[in-house]
């Protein structure tokens, strides 16, 4: 029996919703908008990357996904949902929200690759996941698969959800029905440009990442010297009860009140325990050994460098 196309598409989003899946969406691949890629071009010839240099390499990659999947037809964006309610006493520094689960590049992996299995053997059609790993904008592709609203801090939000989600994508050879892309935008309230400690946030909705704490604790190269807007950053009040992440423009953005009222999953990270551990030593006093066996199976696995470099 062939299956029609919205038959496949309805299967496949009902596969991707019981792996815990809060939102799907289908766009029709192709090239990005050279007005976005312009945008990009631009925010890159301002230093707003700071010391990321792989979204240089890969400027022109991203412009098409044809460049990740070879023949793709189809961009599956799909968000996971990592809201959890903060348990640590306040006195210990901050780690985002998303980094105090399992590693969500092997979390998400798992739960998808058995799905993209059996979507190929249904079809015949070829795919590939994407999970923060591949030089896909997803924030673009969110949108273009209607999955929810573009917010100022850079977030996408679901309505009814929030912004608490990892974004992926499924890319496919196989041409499936797009939705309805997303033109709607956050209620501009300004709080999440308000509330920035680093002040990052720029009028226009981009980022200036050498002022952002997220930037800082997680990605910045630790051998590089730190520039004065970064050190201003970091000693800030904020900056100084920062370990990994940062989750403050999301926190005050009212499309997330519903959320963070809701008794939404307070059950405890598998590595919480682990983590608090880990906060009651001294990371600067840590081995590498150590600290690989702590930290085990956790965002937090590559950052120690960076640990010791901001708290020295
Ligand atoms: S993550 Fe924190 S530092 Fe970065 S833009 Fe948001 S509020 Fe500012
Ligand atoms: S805090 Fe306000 S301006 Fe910022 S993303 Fe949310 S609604 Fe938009």
């Amino acid at each position: 029996m062939e299956l029609h196309a919205e038959e496949i598409k309805a299967r496949l989003k009902a596969s991707v919703e019981a792996a815990g899946a809060i939102a799907f969406g289908v766009a029709k691949a192709g090239e990005t908008d050279p007005a976005l890629d312009g945008q990009f071009a631009r925010w890159l010839d301002s230093g707003g990357h700071a010391s990321m240099q792989w979204l240089e390499r890969h400027r022109t990659l991203r412009t098409d996904p044809a460049n990740v999947l070879p023949g793709v037809k189809s961009v599956v964006s799909i968000a996971f949902p990592y809201f959890r309610r903060e348990r640590r006493p306040a006195s210990l520094p901050r780690i985002s929200m998303y980094a105090c689960g399992a590693d969500y590049h092997d979390v998400i992996r798992k739960k998808l690759k058995p799905l993209c299995r059996e979507f190929e053997a249904l079809t015949g059609a070829r795919t590939r996941v994407c999970v923060d790993s591949a030089p896909i904008p997803e924030r673009y592709w969110a949108l273009k698969a209607g999955i929810g609203r573009r917010g100022d801090n850079g977030t996408v939000i679901i309505d009814g959800y929030g912004s608490f989600f990892f974004l992926c994508e499924l890319l496919t050879d196989l041409p499936l029905p797009p939705d309805e892309p997303s033109t709607l935008e956050c209620s501009h309230c300004g709080r999440c440009r308000k509330s920035c400690p680093g002040n990052a946030i720029r009028p226009d909705g981009t980022l200036a990442c050498r002022r952002c704490l997220s930037f800082l604790t997680i990605e910045r190269n630790p051998d590089e010297p730190l520039p004065d807007e970064s050190r201003i950053a970091l000693e800030s009040e904020e900056g100084r009860a920062t370990l990994f992440g940062c989750d403050i423009c999301q926190l005050v953005c009212p499309h997330n009140a519903a959320i963070l009222r809701s008794e939404a999953d307070t059950t405890p990270a598998p590595v919480t325990e682990t983590l608090e551990r880990v906060l009651c030593l001294n990371p600067a006093s840590m081995t590498d050994d150590d600290w690989e066996t702590t930290t085990r199976g956790t965002a937090l696995r590559r950052a120690l460098k960076l640990l010791k470099a901001n708290r020295p």
